[in-house]
């Protein structure tokens, strides 16, 4: 779907997938007006297929257009758009477990110029691929590298949009966790480089018993979809849930007291997964026993069940494409 100053949205068509062919000045690759989402369609068990609450990813795919100064596009036909491209072809839409159609709905600039200003038009694209259980042989705990020397987002940045330059500028510190041999970069705040903020491409919860806490949304972390989703699901379970602010010493003394027994990354792509252990430049310890916790799995499989359809819809998050 296309966008152009004075005539908004129009021209929305389903084509086959190929390559784009871009102007050099095309203004996207210069001042990196982008912005994405990322949401699943998974196979219901009457064969029909669903996707998980698509409104809220809508909303922030509208949220991450007004950050960039990009035109909002309608959340009715940000669904279509995702509906129809999956009604073209729902054979796509792997048929078993915890495999899905992973969707990557995206806009970026088109306009053709070399001046530093918002661009005046736009392209709206769906992209598709099916995406297998994200654990192939089993739930893993994941490593993390707590960054103290780079930092994600800003107050006043874009942290809190899905855009293109949060992901570029994260790359450094994700080689630099690599290097340290952790699966993960965890961010902390910018100002005090202490408070717990999320993952690469994932919210963080902390387990205390009974009561699960995620770092309260700043405005420099992303407002996930399964972070949000979770904090009702863990009420639903009986699990106190909230937010909070915790930093890189109550994460490790709690752990080390044996209060904090369990942690936990959730995303769309991973849902839910474990960390088993965390470094620093100052230290390094293991998450718990290492292994996944107890409410973690019962989260995991409780989420799994409603997206695919084995748990009761009560709030309404399943949107069917019959
Ligand atoms: N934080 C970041 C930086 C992400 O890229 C993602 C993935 N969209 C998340 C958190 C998790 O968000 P969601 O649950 O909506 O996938």
């Amino acid at each position: 779907i296309k966008w152009t100053e004075g005539r908004g949205w129009h021209d929305a068509e389903l084509v086959p997938y190929a390559p784009l062919s871009i102007d050099p000045a095309n203004m996207t690759l210069h001042y990196a007006q982008t912005i994405f989402e990322g949401m699943k369609a998974y196979r219901q068990p009457d064969g029909t297929v669903a996707t998980f609450r698509p409104e809220a990813n809508a909303e922030r795919f509208q949220a991450s257009a007004r950050r960039m100064a990009m035109p909002e596009l309608p959340a009715e036909l940000f669904i279509e758009a995702c509906d129809a491209l999956i009604r073209q072809d729902s054979a796509w839409v792997p048929s078993s477990g915890e495999a899905s159609l992973y969707l990557r709905p995206f806009m970026f600039a088109t306009e053709v110029g070399l001046g530093v200003r918002p661009a005046n038009e736009f392209l709206f694209m769906v992209i598709a691929s099916p995406a297998g259980a994200y654990f192939a042989g089993g739930v893993k705990p994941v490593s993390v590298w707590l960054s103290e020397e780079y930092v994600r987002a800003v107050k006043g940045g874009t942290g809190a949009a899905k855009t293109g330059g949060n992901y570029a500028a994260s790359l450094v510190a994700q080689a630099q966790a690599a290097s340290h041999g952790c699966d993960q970069v965890v961010w902390l705040d910018a100002v005090e480089h202490r408070w717990i903020e999320e993952m690469g491409g994932m919210n963080l919860y902390f387990v205390y018993g009974d009561r699960i806490v995620t770092p309260e949304l700043t405005g420099s972390l992303l407002p996930g979809i399964t972070r949000d989703s979770l904090l009702t699901i863990a009420r639903d379970l009986g699990y106190t849930a909230e937010e909070g602010r915790i930093s890189t010493e109550d994460w490790q003394r709690d752990n080390e007291n044996g209060t904090l027994t369990e942690v936990f990354a959730c995303g769309t792509a991973a849902v839910i997964t474990p960390v088993g252990s965390v470094k620093s430049e100052k230290a390094s310890w293991t998450q718990g026993d290492g292994e996944p916790g107890e409410v973690t799995m019962k989260l995991r499989k409780a989420l799994l069940d409603l997206q695919t359809g084995h748990r009761a819809d009560t709030h309404g998050w399943m949107h069917p494409l019959g």
